[in-house]
């Protein structure tokens, strides 16, 4: 198999074309792995290969591809869980079974990738248990997860997984700047490192013209709780204001820059901000800087939880500002 958009994991692509290949692909597939390590990518590219028509799959190319690749492939059905929400509906699962049941329309298989399946509850997952007992020989099952613990032990015996790893900066660099023909491979670097690695946002972030959005946020946050200024870190937390992700990717980048901070004397800088580590290194003690990380630590965990916009922005102000000791 061609896997052209998925990178690094050679082992697991060596795995699944091996299946593939030699027909022995099983009726359900889970991909563990973190957001951001390209479990979507890889689920499309088996979908791709299941549908393409040339010897070497997929090509890319042919009308099947075509139509896979444009997202309207009839026997490729993707089901998520809706932005902002944490539940995979029984409901969906429901509507997956029934239209399993309906022969592919153009393809030999039907693929079904179910998104964030870790969000079923147990009635949806022994829903979905019950089709990956007696599949109809066309059916494909890719469910990506956070983490298979979240998954019943009876829907895992039944699934082949595969725990995806995070790609090297600089392979995944490279593979950013053939996407982005603007982008020079430093900046590519900065902005894998301000999406954590996560390829995807940092090309989103690239072609949007954001891509040191998230850098400058936190930037200014530093600025803000230096000088003491209420306002300021108020204005720039509400800059958050409903993008978890975002929210999730300035926390994580701050404590970058907190760390070079602490480790200032020590030379090298991994946030790439060197001004903002060496204000907030000649501005804090080093109580302070740790107690911040810690408090940022513990801060970075409210965009995962259930909780209101408003309150997060504000229990995100007052504890970096109590952490500063202002
Ligand atoms: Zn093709």
């Amino acid at each position: 198999m061609n896997f052209e958009n998925f990178l690094g994991n050679e082992k697991i692509k060596e795995q699944i074309s091996y299946l593939f290949e030699s027909k022995k692909l099983p009726h359900a597939l889970i991909l563990e792995g973190d957001d951001g390590l390209g479990k979507r990518t890889l689920a499309r590219e088996i979908a791709l290969a299941a549908v393409c028509r040339e010897s070497i799959k997929p090509c890319r190319l042919c009308s099947q591809c075509k139509k896979a690749l444009s997202g309207v492939h009839p026997d490729i059905i993707e089901r998520s869980v809706p932005d902002g929400k944490k539940v995979f509906k029984v409901e969906t699962v429901r509507e997956v079974i029934n239209d399993c049941f309906v022969k592919p329309n153009e393809s030999d298989y039907k693929i079904y990738i179910l998104g964030n399946a870790h969000y079923m509850n147990s009635s949806a997952q022994n829903a979905l248990l019950k089709i990956l007992e007696e599949p109809p020989e066309y059916a494909i099952f890719i469910l990506t997860v956070k983490s298979k613990s979240m998954m019943l032990e009876t829907v895992l015996s039944r699934s082949c997984v595969f725990s995806l790893n995070p790609v090297n900066t600089s392979e995944a660099a490279e593979f950013i700047c053939k996407k982005c023909a603007d982008a020079s491979l430093e900046q590519a670097k900065n902005t894998l490192t301000e999406w954590n690695g996560n390829i995807g946002k940092a090309i989103e972030a690239l072609t949007s013209g954001k891509a040191s959005e998230v850098s400058d946020i936190a930037d200014r946050i530093c600025s803000a709780l230096v000088n003491d200024n209420e306002f300021l870190l108020l204005k720039e937390c509400s800059s958050l204001d409903g993008d978890r992700q975002l929210t999730s990717n300035v926390l994580n980048f701050f404590k970058l820059i907190l760390r070079d901070a602490l480790l200032f004397e020590q030379g090298g800088c991994l946030s790439g901000r060197k001004e903002s580590a060496e204000l907030l290194y000649k501005r804090l003690s080093k109580q302070k800087l740790m107690a911040l990380i810690e408090c940022t630590d513990s801060l970075c965990t409210l965009p995962d939880k259930n909780i209101n916009n408003s309150l997060m922005i504000t229990k995100i102000c007052c504890n970096l500002k109590e952490a500063c000791g202002k």
